[in-house]
């Protein structure tokens, strides 16, 4: 069912093979991702046959990591609704606004396609133990695969995270530790564990999979518009996974025959307390410096420093994109009027695209006649505490 061949370093361009077990590249330690003989897949499968497949992202497979089906875990994740927000679009002045609703995934997130697709590979490989510093939504999702494996999943959270985040791990039978400290901290206590116990370590783009999971947003956005793709894709960008998944989705769409050569012009939103890829961006560097007191009421968006960041950044660069810091003050109005108006409750992180798309506007870098998508990449419910 997979073409996949090979997997490449996104840095050094070193060879891999895929059927082994990596994190990240052993020559230069940046990531490693996915390449398949698109020529064979493009004979071996039509548009047309993806359109007849159950609703979830598996039908994709062909261009998915998995070899076996057996291995995949499937709870529903994937081809969440491409909603057309005609009451925002009204009340912000604006026609051809999308909203692309992540939140209906299960565990509530997005995190659900990059881990659904990791999970299933590493069982696949034979991995009986998995291990996750997060805190927030990955957390969740990698519990509820590897609880379907039937894997041991090990998560490291900081103390101070919303106690949902803990208690849904926990129900999904992972084990949490609580880590004095920040998400950093978590990290080196990680790392203890996988090389004290082989767990494998699933933390995003140090693996080669989840990537793979989250580019099928960019397979589905072209899908849900009848193979074309819009003029503007704003995300939300914490280390930067479906950014760069879709923009190597685009890529493999098209020399699969799938789309032509226009592309979306990418947009990465953060939090004006922690953006250190939309100050790098602006500087103009390859890769960016870590942010120092990282802090946003956006938990996925408090990443301080990006292993993707050149990935991300030329992404960026590449569709003539730019890069936008919203203040947290922002985010509850936002997600208030998508809400009022869409009946969605939208994460801050979905809400923070919202509030880029106004400050594009205002400068006048998106013109009135295009397509932008907003992605909401998650549900407001475990954010419940914001608006308490
Ligand atoms: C993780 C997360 C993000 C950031 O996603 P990346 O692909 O890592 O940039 C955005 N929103 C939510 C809700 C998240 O959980």
């Amino acid at each position: 069912m997979s073409f996949l061949t090979h997997l490449e370093c996104a840095l050094c361009g070193d060879r891999l093979d895929a059927d082994r077990l990596w994190n990240l590249c052993p020559a230069c330690s940046k990531p490693l991702l996915a390449r398949y003989d698109l020529e064979q897949a493009s004979r071996a499968v039509t548009r047309e046959q993806i359109a007849g497949r159950p609703a979830n992202l598996w039908r994709y497979q062909e261009l998915l990591p998995v070899r076996d089906p057996r291995f995949v875990l499937c709870l529903g994740e994937g081809m969440t609704p491409l909603v057309h927000a005609t009451r925002l679009g009204q009340a912000v002045g604006f026609d051809r606004l999308f909203i692309k609703d992540e939140g209906l995934n299960p565990t509530a997130s997005f995190k659900a396609r990059g881990l659904g697709v990791a999970i299933s590979r590493a069982y696949e490989l034979g991995v009986k133990a998995v291990s996750i510093p997060s805190a927030g939504n990955a957390a969740g999702a990698m519990s509820a695969y590897a609880a379907l494996a039937g894997m041991e999943a090990h998560v490291f959270m900081p103390q101070d995270v919303p106690p949902l985040f803990v208690a849904e791990c926990r129900a999904l039978g992972a084990e949490v530790t609580l880590v004095d400290g920040l998400i950093t901290d978590c990290g080196r206590v990680a790392a203890e564990g996988v090389r004290q116990f082989g767990r494998f370590d699933v933390s995003t783009l140090k693996e080669p999979y989840r990537i793979e999971g989250k580019k099928t947003m960019g397979y589905e956005l072209a899908e849900q518009m009848s193979w074309t793709l819009p003029d503007v894709v704003i995300y939300p960008t914490g280390g930067g996974t479906g950014l760069i998944g879709m923009w190597k989705a685009f890529d493999e769409m098209e020399q699969l025959g799938w789309i032509g050569p226009k592309r979306p012009r990418m947009v990465t939103v953060q939090s004006e307390g922690c953006a250190p890829m939309v100050r790098a961006f602006h500087e103009g560097t390859e890769f960016a410096e870590p942010w120092q007191g990282a802090s946003t009421i956006a938990d996925g968006l408090r990443v301080p420093a990006a292993v993707g960041d050149f990935l991300i950044l030329r992404a960026l660069r590449e569709s003539n994109g730019t890069a936008v810091a919203v203040p947290d003050d922002e985010m509850i109005p936002a997600a208030n009027l998508i809400g009022r108006t869409q009946g969605i409750f939208v994460c801050p992180e979905g809400a923070a695209t919202l509030a880029a798309f106004q400050h594009l506007r205002d400068q006048g870098w998106i013109a009135d006649d295009e397509t932008v998508i907003l992605f909401n990449t998650g549900s407001g419910l475990k954010y419940a505490h914001l608006w308490a």
